[in-house]
């Protein structure tokens, strides 16, 4: 897949004029208060998070050259899959995984300052970003897609006040009308023990479970539903979603996550 030069815009206009506005306001402040610097390279810069060239580079960046057809992750010399999904597999449950980006360099100082210097303007940028590839899958199955964010850690909101891939995908809902199915959860310790026994049985050595059959139960289940996370390492985590998903009766799951350690 190729990356397009520029970021897709919003289709809602009443998201994308308040979205304008907002960026509008940002960058006024940032004019009178001597500058913002670029979350990326940390040149100054009006156009804030990303400095112009950043932003060139991120949209110029999905190169996504050869990809293992599980895992999604860079092919050096291998064919179709990387030895580690050729040795032992660890994602089983997922039709296939997107990552957009080699969690390489500067991409790592991007992630950085949107986890944890909670550079909130980036969720926006990464939002388009995924957007552009949900698009994609869209247009090649022929069908709308639904996203199932993968959750965070419990307590997670109440710690830093907001979790960014919920973040995300609300703007995914927002600026394309991407449905949101919060079908999954993530177990504390605490949780694990209040799960019912069929949900115990489901999440033996499992960090996530479905949510609450009271919840499930007001949910219609799609076909196909595209999880999204933010960086790829092991596989683990979208073959424990994706595994449940399956388990509810999705039949088929895909994956798009920002990053992938490769
Ligand atoms: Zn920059
Ligand atoms: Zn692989």
């Amino acid at each position: 897949m190729t990356g397009s030069a520029d970021l897709v815009d919003f289709q809602n206009p009443n998201f994308r004029i308040q979205e304008n506005l907002s960026s509008v306001f940002k960058h006024l402040f940032s004019f009178f208060t001597g500058g913002e610097r670029c979350v990326c390279c940390e040149k100054k810069t009006s156009f804030y998070p990303l400095c112009k060239r950043c932003l060139t580079w991120m949209l110029l960046g999905t190169e996504n050259s050869q990809s293992c057809r599980i895992c999604g992750k860079t092919l050096v010399s291998e064919i179709e899959l990387c030895s580690s999904c050729r040795e032992s597999p660890v994602i089983k449950s997922c039709d296939g995984v997107y990552p957009l980006y080699s969690y390489r360099l500067w991409k790592k100082n991007l992630l950085f300052s949107w986890k944890m210097l909670e550079k909130r303007n980036l969720s926006s940028i990464f939002s388009k970003l995924v957007y552009a590839r949900l698009n994609e899958l869209q247009k090649t199955l022929g069908t709308n897609l639904s996203v199932v964010p993968v959750p965070p850690r419990p307590g997670k909101i109440r710690d830093r006040g907001w979790d960014q891939i919920d973040e995300l995908c609300r703007y995914l809902h927002r600026g394309w009308n991407v449905k949101v199915l919060k079908l999954l959860r993530r177990n504390s310790v605490t949780q694990q023990k209040k799960l019912d026994r069929v949900q115990r049985l489901e999440t033996i050595g499992n960090a996530y479970s479905l949510v609450s059959q009271k919840r499930l139960k007001k949910i219609e289940i799609p076909e196909t539903v595209v999880l999204v996370d933010d960086v790829l390492t092991t596989g683990s985590t979208i073959e424990n979603c994706a595994a449940l998903l399956k388990s509810l009766g999705v039949k088929r799951v895909l994956a798009i996550t920002l990053f992938v350690v490769d």
